[in-house]
């Protein structure tokens, strides 16, 4: 899928396959929450964003409402996407909401604030993607962050 905020003027771009990976890595985890990182790369002009692949974590602390990802043991495929052609980086992050809509928690919220300051990923637009789903139901809520602000692409 291709996304647009026309008013900042990013857009952000995603292959069903990826997505539906997502999606499936993160049902096998239910009723926990689950997620990992989202690696890609830029346009140019940093405007556009296309996000290729995820990095699962190994250690990670999950419950129904909460979703905490560590870096360890998964040090070594980060370096392997910045160094692979074409460069990938780390752009954002993903997790799911069991039985729930896709709308950042404020704890959500306060995580993005803690990469963004962050000095070792030095992100400029981190994204945030919310998968809520439920057995019927599958919803992908798409976030990035923005001059302080976080803004939903619809
Ligand atoms: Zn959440």
């Amino acid at each position: 899928m291709i996304l647009r905020i026309e008013k900042i003027g990013l857009s952000l771009k995603a292959e069903d396959e990826l997505l539906n990976k997502l999606l499936e890595s993160g049902k096998a985890h239910y009723p926990k929450e689950f997620g990992g990182f989202l690696m890609g790369y830029y346009s140019e002009d940093n405007q556009c964003l296309h996000i290729t692949d995820t990095i699962l974590p190994k250690k990670y602390q999950a419950s129904k409402y909460s979703f905490e990802r560590s870096t360890k043991g998964v040090e070594k495929e980060f370096t392997e996407f910045y160094s692979g052609n074409p460069r990938k980086v780390y752009v954002g992050e993903w997790h799911t909401h069991p039985d729930s809509s896709p709308i950042p928690s404020t704890t959500d919220i306060s995580a993005i604030n803690t990469i963004i300051n962050n000095k070792n990923t030095c992100i400029p637009n981190p994204v945030l993607l919310i998968i809520g789903y439920s057995q019927t139901t599958e919803d992908f809520g798409f976030y990035v962050w923005f001059e302080n602000k976080l803004y939903k692409y619809d």
